[in-house]
């Protein structure tokens, strides 16, 4: 096999069989579950390039997961029946931009991070954010979003179109250049969130905005949380260019004390940040102290305006994740990642705090409260038979009493391995159609199989 591919990709150094590169091909950075090496880890430069390489994977049946920066979070990457794994950061071109239709194309393994860089010299900025430095082609393919989307959406509302190499090695282009397009079923959305099940992603139309430089961010701690969640509700509903509001609970709070030598109070706190066109953000204040005065359960209340402060509170909150990790050295991260209907945020975190308690299990909480999207972050021993499996119940009481109030099993981090077995209740007859999609698209299933269905 690694003949045959090194007669594809002509380049030796770009076809790897080292044992570190296998390893670090073998799982998500951040994951919980047993990784599984790949045969080989390939690095392809374009899009012929991988439709040869499909071509001859799908006649072999051999197994193809394509790998952006691995930073997903449920064994998205794992190369569970072996194979190739595709690493696509080689591909990291801007291929155009045109600042007049606000649009830019790219190669899928460009990262957002490099992306950005770019386009603040001409003062546009691609808002989807998770957090993580992750690749275009791994947003799309999980259909990302994080702590931008209450005001600029998710991987789904800013994607234009896609080049995509399917399964058999044919290579078609989806969608245009145009802010809409009511033209054939929509096969843009179709390869949004599929998690490289149904072929590779090589180029991304994408929608971008004009950076908005103005902003008031604040620090709100409270009593409890569902004054927290219900506030946020209210924030979210009534000021408008929130663009980020995230809600932390205590013991979010006190390992960022302990991990970034912080000195908040160890309580809910909201973090909010409002943009505005207009540089004076005082009537952004005024607004919000006026809706506060409502909530008698406020300990705090800060606005913060430096920006390099402002930099320094988004950083505490986006590496969140490893904070904990750096809390609990010898365990791993199980991470829920439900999205609920916003009016139901605050009864779906009493439900998980329940029941963690219930159940005598640590969790960290924190959402994208202006979404109805949260984490419980719970550090499980993958050693311990036991643990993981009271994390899996904790995980599916979560996820089935989001089911039941209108939610969804993913708000944003995808299915991989995790949450396979939600999917039945969640869609019913559709995952037969999902099923149905899988089979006639790649039927000799080399596209990261055993992931989603
Ligand atoms: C601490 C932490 C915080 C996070 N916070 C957020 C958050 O707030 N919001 C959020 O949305 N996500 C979040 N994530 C999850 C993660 O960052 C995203 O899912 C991200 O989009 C993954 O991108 P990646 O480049 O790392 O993709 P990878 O992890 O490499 O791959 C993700 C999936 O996409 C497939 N894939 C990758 N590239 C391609 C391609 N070119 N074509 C086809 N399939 C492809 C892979 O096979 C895999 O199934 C977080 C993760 C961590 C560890």
């Amino acid at each position: 096999m690694i003949d045959e591919i090194k007669n594809i990709i002509k380049e030796e150094k770009r076809v790897i069989t080292d044992k570190n590169t296998l390893l670090k091909h073998s799982n998500d950075t951040t994951s919980y579950h047993f990784g599984v090496l790949p045969d080989v880890v390939v690095y392809p430069k374009n899009t012929n390039e991988i439709s040869a390489l499909l071509r001859y994977a799908s006649k072999n049946k051999i197994s193809i997961t394509p790998f952006g920066h691995g930073t997903s979070t449920d064994g998205h990457v794992i190369p569970v029946q072996k194979g190739i794994s595709l690493n696509m950061t080689l591909m990291k071109e801007i291929v155009s931009i045109n600042s007049d239709n606000l649009t830019v194309t790219v190669e899928a393994g460009i990262s957002r991070k490099v992306l950005n860089e770019e386009l603040k010299r001409i003062n546009l900025f691609f808002p989807v954010n998770p957090g993580m430095d992750a690749t275009i082609g791994g947003m799309v393919s999980t259909n990302a979003s994080g702590s931008n989307a209450l005001l600029y959406g998710a991987m789904k509302h800013n994607v234009l179109g896609l080049t995509v190499v399917l399964p058999d090695g044919m290579i078609i282009k989806t969608g245009g250049l145009t802010k809409k397009s009511s033209s054939g079923y929509n096969l843009t959305s179709l390869f949004i969130g599929a998690e490289g099940t149904l072929g590779v992603v090589t180029e991304v139309i994408l929608s971008v905005k004009n950076i908005i430089k103005n902003k008031l961010v604040a620090k709100l701690a409270f009593k409890d949380i569902d004054t927290a969640c219900q506030t946020s509700v209210v924030i979210g509903q009534s000021i408008s260019g929130v663009s980020k509001l995230e809600l932390l609970d205590e013991q979010a709070m006190s390992i960022i004390n302990y991990d970034k030598k912080t000195t908040y109070p160890v309580s809910p706190h909201l973090f909010i940040e409002v943009l505005s066109e207009s540089k004076d953000v005082s009537f952004i204040k005024n607004q919000l102290i006026e809706i506060l005065k409502e909530h008698k359960k406020i300990i705090e209340v800060s606005f913060e305006y430096d920006f390099k402060k402002i930099e320094e509170l988004w950083k505490q909150r986006n590496e969140l994740a490893f904070s904990v990790q750096s809390f609990f050295l010898d365990k791993k991260l199980m991470t829920t990642d439900v999205c609920v209907p916003i009016s139901n945020l605050a009864i779906a975190i009493k439900h998980a705090r329940e029941q963690m308690k219930k159940h005598d299990f640590q969790g960290v909480i924190v959402s994208h409260a202006g979404d109805g999207n949260f984490h419980v972050i719970f550090p499980v021993n993958i050693y311990d038979a036991n643990d993981i499996k009271r994390a899996h119940t904790m995980s599916e009481l979560i996820t089935e009493y989001a089911l039941s109030i209108g939610g969804t099993s993913s708000g944003e981090h995808g299915i991989g391995l995790g949450k396979k077995k939600h999917l039945q209740s969640e869609h019913g007859n559709s995952l037969i159609l999902m099923n149905r999609i899988k089979e006639t698209i790649d039927p000799n299933n080399i596209m990261n199989p055993q992931k989603i269905i």
